[in-house]
């Protein structure tokens, strides 16, 4: 059983060789638990509308200097139809929290992409009702996508204010009502905010075991300039966790640890902070990686935090597929889902 004490430690160990030692571990029980495939989801973000402000997020409806958009459900289909030709099993249809996208509109969509696809539907829309969610559910929706962010009850209340007038909805909580519904359910962390230490970073990879999360995505703070978190960051405090590469490999190999079925995407923040490369997240116990199908146009507009350039999905899959090859991976087959351990290890060689 690991400990806080255990994960601190870990979070903040300086010998490279233990480190080394650690990264072995996480990649080993990758292997042994859910093999070498690397699943490939295509991401769409399909609106950049949101009605909330979180402090560190670029699409926070306090921002006015963004023009927004919404896809058309043809627009939709032809990025899931993309991502399917790119070999991604999942979509990932996600948004601002845009509380006016009409339930009957997406579950159209779902429909459509399912029957037409054979594809699984990941929502990362946000905190919609749950009878939405119950909807969406009903329409098909397989997964729910939704970060809790941190763990830190004070910080989460002050980082992610509630929509004006309404009370705090509490992510944890919600996800285990999604998992009530028959989703996969998928939460996780932003690494680095400002005001978060080490030890709650530890905090948040036990939440994420006591949950038995079936996706867990943890990504670096990436500083945006047009929000008031990226404007006037707090002074560092004693124990603050960096907003690195190196930090956020050391998180994912003890939430391979923690939750070793998981699946665990190298997520783009780690990308863009890691040099534009997947390679050290694939080796640090991710098995997922996202391919961004959201044409140019919007995918621009969609700015969570600034990113280093647009990518061509046909070249990233590519790539993608020559870093596989010297990693000793293979692309994923079939949807992906969460593969359970005794499943797993009856078909290890
Ligand atoms: N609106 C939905 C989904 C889109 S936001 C939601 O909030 O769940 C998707 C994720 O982007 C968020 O969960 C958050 O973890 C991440 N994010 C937002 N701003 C970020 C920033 N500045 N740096 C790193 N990750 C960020
Ligand atoms: Fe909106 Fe999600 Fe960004 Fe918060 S993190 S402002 S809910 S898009």
């Amino acid at each position: 059983m690991t400990t806080a004490e255990q994960l601190l430690s870990w979070l903040g160990e300086e010998a490279p060789e233990r480190m080394e030692e650690l990264r072995r571990e996480a990649d080993r029980t990758r292997a042994e638990v859910v093999g070498d495939e690397v699943h490939l989801r295509g991401l769409i973000e399909l609106s950049n509308r949101c009605q909330r402000s979180c402090l560190y997020c670029g699409l926070r409806a306090a921002r006015r200097d963004l023009p927004r958009y919404r896809m058309s459900g043809l627009e939709v289909l032809r990025c899931a139809r993309l991502a399917a030709t790119l070999g991604c099993g999942t979509v990932v249809l996600q948004a601002g929290e845009d509380l006016s996208l009409s339930i009957e509109w997406l579950s159209r969509l779902i429909r459509e992409i399912k029957g037409s696809l054979g594809v699984a539907v990941t929502l990362s829309l946000g905190e919609l009702p749950l009878a939405s969610y119950e909807g969406l559910r009903r329409a098909g929706a397989d997964r729910v996508l939704l970060r809790f962010e941190t763990s830190n009850r004070t910080l989460y209340e002050r980082l992610h204010p509630p929509r004006p007038g309404e009370p705090v909805v509490d992510r944890v909580e919600l996800l285990r009502e999604l998992r009530g519904l028959g989703y996969e359910v998928g939460g996780g962390v932003i690494i680095g905010l400002p005001g978060q230490t080490l030890g709650s970073v530890a905090d948040d990879l036990l939440l994420c075991r006591e949950l038995d999360l079936d996706m867990v995505a943890l990504g670096p703070y990436v500083a945006h300039p047009a929000t008031p978190l990226g404007r006037h960051p707090p002074e560092a405090a004693v124990g603050q966790a960096p907003a690195s590469a190196e930090l956020t490999r050391r998180a994912l190999c003890l939430a391979r640890r923690l939750c070793p079925e998981a699946n665990i995407p190298s997520t783009r923040a780690l990308f863009e902070v890691d040099a534009g490369s997947h390679t050290g997240g694939l080796q640090s116990g991710a098995n997922v990686v996202m391919i961004n199908v959201t044409p140019p146009a919007e995918q621009r507009l969609y700015e969570i935090y600034p990113t280093r350039e647009i990518l061509d999905p046909v070249e990233v899959r590519a790539s993608l597929v020559s870093s596989f090859e010297r990693l000793g991976r293979v692309p994923g087959r079939g949807t992906g889902p969460r593969r359970l351990a005794s499943a797993a290890s009856m078909s290890l060689r």
